[in-house]
């Protein structure tokens, strides 16, 4: 079945708060004997700790971003060889914050991926229109150029692949894609991964953008709607946990 969830913590959360977080939603997925795959994207800092808290857990660990390689002159930077050796096993790519305040874009990003998923990390890759772009009725173009620049003509490997929908105008800014807005775009994005020769129907698109728990469950209700990446209401349990009971009432 394809459900999907993650939290992106942004640069948020001092170490003893992490920790608090971290040790909530470890104890919520057991009580409820939950299998639902979810994955915690913390700051760089924290990856190691929560690595090692969630090593008998179901909840996985990611990295909000990598570059390629092993080791450089690249100040400032982690590399994918390095997450990977410490034990995290997903890496965020194309992160909407990451294309407009660190210039990220379509080249680099394909590289981050080939050489994230050699290194065998699993990848969330983010597209997502500004509201200037759907406004214009250019969010089918966009979306699809996006697409395009990373995963065409690479040998990706779709078993570790997750694609998340972020409508620019819909992140941090409480203001989330209504369930139609949400599907028409989930359907779209799943038939170009097809177009790209990705097995589709095995694929989890999942949703990101003020995504909070009294709306979940009705967009986890549209059929390609697999689940969510959520930023500011996973800084608490209780919401991503409902969040994720959300997923699981709409999957059942
Ligand atoms: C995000 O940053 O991926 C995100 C979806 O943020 P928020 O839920 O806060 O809009």
């Amino acid at each position: 079945m394809r459900q999907f969830l993650a939290a992106n913590w942004k640069m948020h959360l001092y170490p003893i708060e992490a920790l608090h977080l971290t040790t909530a939603l470890h104890k919520g997925w057991e009580r409820h004997g939950w299998t639902l795959p979810a994955v915690l994207f913390p700051p760089a800092i924290y990856l190691r700790e929560l690595v090692a808290l969630l090593s008998n857990s179901r909840l996985q660990v990611g990295a909000q971003n990598g570059y390629p390689g092993e080791f450089g002159a690249f100040t400032g930077e982690v590399s994918m060889a390095q997450l990977a050796h410490i034990g995290v096993k997903w890496v965020l790519i194309g992160h909407s914050e990451r294309r407009q305040h660190f210039g990220e874009t379509g080249p680099l990003l394909r590289r981050k991926l080939q050489d994230a998923q050699q290194r065998g990390l699993s990848v969330i890759y983010c597209v997502g229109e500004t509201l200037a772009q759907r406004e214009a009725g250019q969010t089918f173009d966009v979306l699809q150029v996006q697409l395009e620049e990373v995963l065409s003509d690479g040998a990706i490997a779709w078993d570790r692949f997750v694609l998340a929908y972020e409508p620019v105008w819909a992140i941090g800014t409480g203001v989330h894609a209504t369930p139609q807005q949400a599907q028409e775009v989930h359907a779209f994005l799943r038939a170009q991964l097809a177009r790209l020769g990705a097995p589709a129907e095995g694929i989890c698109v999942v949703y990101g953008g003020s995504l909070k728990p009294s709306a979940a469950l009705e967009l986890f209700s549209q059929p390609d709607v697999d689940g969510g990446l959520v930023g500011g209401a996973s800084l608490e349990a209780s919401s991503f946990l409902q969040i994720a009971q959300a997923l699981l009432q709409a999957r059942s």
